[in-house]
């Protein structure tokens, strides 16, 4: 999906595609323009860049018949987003690795969910897939929280190199009764009703 900025070269990904007997389709947009429109100066804008593209794949999911819509989000982007929601949003949350649109027609898939940035990194090196920015303003800002969580993750890397493993491992083993979210525990809040 093309947002319309200049420098963006989706040629490469098509030239890609090409030389390997790979069918694609560039949906050309103006998501760029339209979000310099509606935000206002030092508004983030990765949230709404989401759901504005996130409504242009789902058009051309059903424009092609697909079943699934496979996105590229890899495990750092897992545990950067749960480190977001947990400082930033009040939140313990990280991204679904499969969602059903509201709509019900449409099935979101993150089949990268255990693939580090690193390892997908060095596997399009190994198969000489092109590598692309998307060239919008934020496109590695580093004031981004997002890019302070990669940092935060970096650094304590280097004193425990398996945290990103001990983190990925987390969202999949949580546990609710030792959280404090009472929706999580409705057999004790039952049991605490009746004998109130
Ligand atoms: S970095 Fe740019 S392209 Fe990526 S989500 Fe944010 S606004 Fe959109």
């Amino acid at each position: 999906m093309n947002s319309g900025y200049e420098r963006f070269r989706h040629d490469l990904v098509t030239g890609a595609c090409a030389e390997r007997g790979w069918e694609c389709r560039v949906e050309h947009t103006t998501i760029g323009a339209l979000m310099d429109d509606i935000l206002d100066d030092g508004d983030t804008p990765c949230s709404l860049c989401a759901r504005l593209r996130r409504g242009v794949l789902y058009r051309m999911a059903t424009e092609v018949g697909a079943t699934k819509i496979a996105l590229g989000h890899h495990l750092d982007d897992f545990i950067e987003t749960a480190l977001l929601n947990l400082f930033f949003q009040g939140a313990l949350k990280a991204m679904p690795a499969r969602l059903v649109s509201d709509s019900k027609k449409h099935i979101v898939i993150r089949p990268l969910v255990y693939v580090s940035e690193a390892e997908a990194r060095s596997y399009t090196q190994e198969v000489g897939l092109p590598v692309i920015g998307c060239c919008c303003p934020a496109c590695g800002d580093l004031s981004l929280k997002r890019q302070r969580m990669k940092r935060l993750i970096a650094e304590l890397e280097v004193e425990h190199p398996d945290i990103k493993h001990s983190m990925i491992t987390a969202l999949g083993n949580v546990v609710p009764s030792h959280l404090i979210d009472r929706r999580l525990q409705p057999v004790l809040d039952i049991a605490a009703s009746l004998s109130a």
